[in-house]
C-alpha cells in the first residue's frame, strides 16, 4: 500500500501541477487578437507549434494547429456538415482530440473514428479509436457519406491501395477531404522506398516517418482511382486580417473529392 502510495500520489500531483500552470498561462494569454474557430477561445496570440515549431501555430486551449482551423470552417462554413438535418456516416482516421469530440457529439452524424495504432488514443469519450488499416478496411463497399483525414497518407507506403479503398468504402455521391503536405516546387511526387531509417526520412521527405513528399500530381494520384478532386482555394475568401485572426496559412489548397 505504502508503495502504491509512493508512486501514485507525486505522478497525481505533478499532473495536477500541471493542469494548475497550463490554466494560469492560459488566463495570462487572454485576449481579442486571435479566435479559435473550433473551441471558440481568444487570445494575445497562438503559440508556437507544428513538428518545425512555426511561430504563431497552435491554439492554446485545444492544440488546434493552422490546418484544422481551416478545415473546421470548410466544414462549417462550405460543407455545412454541423447544420445539415441529414443523417451523415463519417469514417475520419488519424482522429483529432477536437474533431473527435465535436463528431461524436452530433446527433446526425453516425461518426467512425479509427487509426492503425489506436493505442495512441486516449481519448476515454464514448467511441472506440477502432484498429483499422487504411489499405484494408473491415467496411463494406459504398459505407460512407463523408471521409476524412489529415496528414496521414504521406506515412502509407502503397498509398495508392489506401486512396482505392476509400474509393471503395465511399458511398456513390459521398464525398471526403484528404489533406496531405505537399512540395508544390515539385511537379511529381517523390518517393524511394529504400529510404527506410528515420534519420534519411527525416532528410529526404521532411519528417522521419513520411515516406514521401507529394507534388503538384497529388491530385492527379488521387484521380487515378476514380475520384473527381477540387482543390478548393477556400481559404482566399478570408481576409488577411481574418487570416491573421483565425491563424490560417493562406495558400493552403483543400483537397475536395468526390465519388
Ligand atoms: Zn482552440
Amino acid at each position: 500500500m505504502k508503495q502504491l502510495i509512493k508512486v501514485f500520489i507525486p505522478k497525481r500531483l505533478k499532473r495536477l501541477y500541471n493542469v494548475y500552470k497550463k490554466k494560469q498561462l492560459e488566463r495570462s494569454i487572454v485576449g481579442d487578437a486571435v479566435f479559435c474557430p473550433i473551441c471558440q477561445s481568444s487570445f494575445k496570440f497562438f503559440v508556437p507549434g507544428g513538428m518545425n515549431y512555426r511561430l504563431h501555430a497552435r491554439c492554446y486551449h485545444c492544440n488546434s494547429l493552422e490546418r484544422h482551423r481551416l478545415l473546421f470552417l470548410y466544414f462549417d462554413m462550405k460543407l455545412k456538415l454541423f447544420k445539415t438535418r441529414t443523417q451523415l456516416k463519417v469514417l475520419h482516421f488519424a482522429p483529432e482530440r477536437f474533431f473527435y469530440d465535436l463528431f461524436s457529439n452530433l446527433e446526425h452524424i453516425d461518426y467512425m473514428p479509427c487509426d492503425l495504432f489506436p493505442e495512441f488514443y486516449n481519448y476515454q469519450g464514448e467511441l472506440k479509436v477502432e484498429k483499422v488499416d487504411m489499405t484494408n478496411m473491415p467496411y463494406r463497399d459504398k459505407t460512407f457519406d463523408f471521409i476524412f483525414h489529415n496528414q496521414v497518407l504521406e506515412h502509407i507506403p502503397n498509398d495508392q491501395l489506401a486512396m482505392k479503398e476509400l474509393y471503395r468504402v465511399m458511398k456513390p455521391g459521398g464525398s471526403g477531404v484528404f489533406q496531405v503536405p505537399i512540395d508544390y516546387t515539385r511537379a511529381r511526387t517523390y518517393e524511394d522506398f529504400s529510404i527506410t531509417s528515420p534519420e534519411a526520412r527525416q532528410k529526404a521527405f521532411g519528417q522521419h516517418d513520411h515516406v514521401r513528399w507529394y507534388g503538384r500530381d497529388y491530385k492527379q494520384r488521387l484521380e487515378s482511382v476514380g475520384f473527381k478532386v477540387i482543390e478548393d482555394d477556400f481559404v482566399k475568401q478570408f481576409s488577411t486580417d481574418d487570416i491573421s485572426k483565425y491563424g490560417l496559412t493562406s495558400n493552403e489548397l483543400i483537397y475536395y473529392c468526390e465519388k
